[in-house]
C-alpha cells in the first residue's frame, strides 16, 4: 500500500511567521507533527511519502502515485483542504482524513471516503484493521481519551529539516481549565495527560539523531497542566539530557497564567532549555476574564505574573481577544495600555471568534446570534457571531487597535520594555549556541529593517540601545525586529 500523507497549506496568519522565515531561508516554521505521528501508526511495511504544502507544490502525479491520501488539518486550513479533496477526487484516490477540523466540522466533509476522527491513537487502528478485512466504513469516532504513553516516535524521516525553522515535540494534551471559546478541552480533554520521562528523552534524542540543531516547540496545550510530575520527573530528565548533549536545543511552549506564581518551576525550564512561553492573557478587564471563564486569569495582577515570567528569563509571548459581551467601549484604549505596559512583545490579538462545539458556540447558537462557521483565524475580521457592541465600533476599535501596537514607535518601544524587564539566564543556562543563521538573520535585518523599510530609525535606536545597555539581549533585539516586520505585514492587510 502506497500512502502519501498530505499537510495542505496554511494561509499567511499571525503565527505563520511567513515574512520572518524568509530572513533565515527557511519556507515553515514546524514540520506536521500529526501527520507524522499517524505515518508512525501505519504498518510499516507500507510506503509513505510526506507532502507539505507549505514547503513543497502537491503535483498531480504525487497523488497518482498514492493508494490512499491522508490528510490531517486545523480550521485555518480549511480552504487549502477542500481544495486537495477536489483534486484527490478528480484523480480517484481515496482520502482519509482526521484532525481538529474535521473532528470537529465532519459535517462538511462528507466526500471524503474516510473520517478517522479523535485521537488517531485510537481510531486509526480500527480503521486500518477493517480496511485489511475489506470492511472498512466512513466514520470513525471515540469518546475516549488515548494514553499517549504509547503514542510512538513521529516518523521524522519522512521530513527535509532545511526547511522548516523549529521541530514541533509534545510531552502532554489536555487542559485542567475550561474556557469558554476554547476547544482544546473539547479535542483533549480537561485531564492532562502525560507522556514518561523516557519517553520525552527518547523523542529528544530521536530529533537530536537527524541532525537538527535548533528551537524545539513543545505543543502542549498547558505544558504545566501537571506540576508535580513536571518537577519531578521531566525537568530534571531534559535539564539532564540537554546538559549532557551539549544545549542542542532551545525550547519553547505554552502555559497557564500561573506559572508565574512557581518560581521554581520556572527555574528549572530555564535551566532546562526554555526561553518563550505563549500565555493566554485575553483581557485585563474582569467581566469578560468572568464571562470567559478564564477564572484563572482573574483577581490577580496580570502585569506583574507577566514580569515574574519575564524576570525568570522566559520571554512573554501573549494572547489578547477583544469582542466579549462584557467589553465596554474603552477596552481598545485599555488593552493598548496593558499590553504596552506589559512588554509583551509578540502580542496576538484577534477578535473574540466561535470554534464549533465550543461551549461559547453553543451558548451563541441558543441566543441566535451565529452568523457562520469560523475561519480559524482571528485576525481577519470576520466576525462569526452578532456582537453585543456596535459592529462597525468594535471593527474600528480592533483596526486601532492593531495599528497602534504594531506601529514601528509602539512596537519598539514594547521591544526595550520587555528587555528592560528580562533577566536573561546567565548562570542557570550554560551552553548557549550560536547558529549559523543567526548571521544570516541578522545581515538581512541590516538590510531590510535598517535601510530599507522605513522603521530603520526605530530598528537602529533599539540596536545600539541594547548593545549599550543589555548587549548579552542582541540576539532577542534582532529576532524581535524581524517578527515586528512580519506582525506588520500580516495587520497592514487587515487594514487595507
Ligand atoms: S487555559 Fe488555554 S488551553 Fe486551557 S482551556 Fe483555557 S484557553 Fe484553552
Amino acid at each position: 500500500m502506497k500512502a502519501l500523507l498530505i499537510y495542505p497549506e496554511f494561509p499567511d496568519t499571525f503565527w505563520s511567521f511567513r515574512y520572518a522565515l524568509k530572513f533565515i531561508n527557511r519556507k515553515a516554521s514546524s514540520p506536521p507533527l500529526g501527520l507524522l505521528t499517524i505515518a508512525a501508526i501505519l504498518p510499516e511495511a507500507w510506503d509513505k511519502r510526506l507532502v507539505d504544502m507549505n514547503v513543497e507544490k502537491l503535483d498531480d502525479k504525487d497523488l497518482r502515485w498514492a493508494d490512499l491520501v491522508f490528510i490531517s488539518a486545523m480550521s485555518i486550513q480549511r480552504e487549502s483542504v477542500k481544495n486537495v479533496i477536489a483534486r484527490c477526487k478528480s484523480i480517484g484516490v481515496k482520502i482519509v482524513a482526521g484532525g481538529p477540523l474535521f473532528t470537529t466540522s465532519y459535517e462538511e466533509f462528507n466526500t471524503v471516503d474516510y473520517l478517522v476522527m479523535n485521537e488517531a491513537e485510537i481510531t486509526l487502528p480500527n480503521f486500518l484493521s477493517d480496511l485489511e478485512n475489506g470492511e472498512a466504513v466512513h466514520f470513525y469516532t471515540t469518546d475516549q481519551w488515548a494514553d499517549i504513553r504509547h503514542t510512538p516516535i513521529p516518523l521524522w524521516e519522512l521530513v527535509n529539516f532545511k526547511r522548516y525553522a523549529s521541530v514541533n515535540i509534545q510531552y502532554s494534551r489536555g487542559c485542567p481549565f475550561n474556557c469558554e471559546f476554547c476547544d482544546i478541552t473539547l479535542l483533549c480533554g480537561r485531564t492532562p495527560r502525560t507522556k514518561d520521562k523516557d519517553q520525552v528523552i527518547n523523542e529528544l534524542e530521536s530529533v537530536y539523531a537527524t541532525g537538527f540543531r535548533g528551537q524545539v516547540f513543545f505543543v502542549d496545550d498547558n505544558f504545566i497542566g501537571n506540576k508535580k510530575k513536571l518537577k519531578e520527573e521531566i525537568l530534571p530528565a531534559v535539564i539532564n539530557w540537554t546538559k549532557m548533549r551539549k544545549h542542542p536545543f532551545t525550547f519553547n511552549t505554552q502555559a497557564s497564567i500561573e506559572l508565574a506564581d512557581h518560581k521554581d518551576l520556572m527555574d528549572m525550564m530555564v535551566r532546562a532549555g526554555f526561553d518563550v512561553v505563549f500565555v493566554g492573557i485575553e483581557t485585563p478587564h474582569e467581566q469578560s476574564l468572568a464571562e470567559c471563564g478564564k477564572f484563572q486569569n482573574r483577581n490577580r495582577d496580570l502585569i506583574d505574573s507577566v514580569r515574574n515570567i519575564q524576570k525568570s528569563g522566559l520571554e512573554v509571548q501573549g494572547g489578547f481577544i477583544v469582542g466579549f459581551d462584557n467589553d465596554p467601549p474603552t477596552i481598545f484604549d485599555t488593552q493598548i495600555k496593558f499590553i504596552q505596559k506589559s512588554g509583551v512583545a509578540t502580542a496576538m490579538i484577534g477578535i473574540l471568534m466561535a470554534l464549533p462545539r465550543t461551549q461559547l458556540y453553543e451558548r451563541l447558537k441558543t441566543e441566535h446570534r451565529l452568523l457562520k462557521e469560523s475561519t480559524g483565524n482571528n485576525t481577519d475580521l470576520s466576525i462569526n457571531f452578532i456582537p453585543t457592541m456596535d459592529y462597525d465600533l468594535l471593527i474600528s476599535g480592533y483596526k486601532k487597535v492593531i495599528s497602534t501596537l504594531y506601529a514601528p514607535k509602539h512596537y519598539y518601544e514594547r521591544v526595550r520594555t520587555f528587555m528592560r524587564q528580562y533577566t536573561p539566564p546567565g548562570k542557570k543556562r550554560r551552553g548557549f549556541r550560536f547558529r549559523p543563521h543567526y548571521f544570516s538573520a541578522f545581515f538581512r535585518s541590516v538590510v531590510v529593517l535598517g535601510i530599507i523599510e522605513k522603521e530603520r530609525f526605530f530598528y537602529w535606536r533599539l540596536l545600539f540601545w541594547t548593545m549599550f545597555s543589555r548587549p548579552r539581549l542582541i540576539t532577542q533585539a534582532v529576532t524581535l525586529s524581524i517578527y515586528g516586520f512580519h506582525f506588520r505585514k500580516i495587520y497592514q492587510k487587515r487594514l487595507d
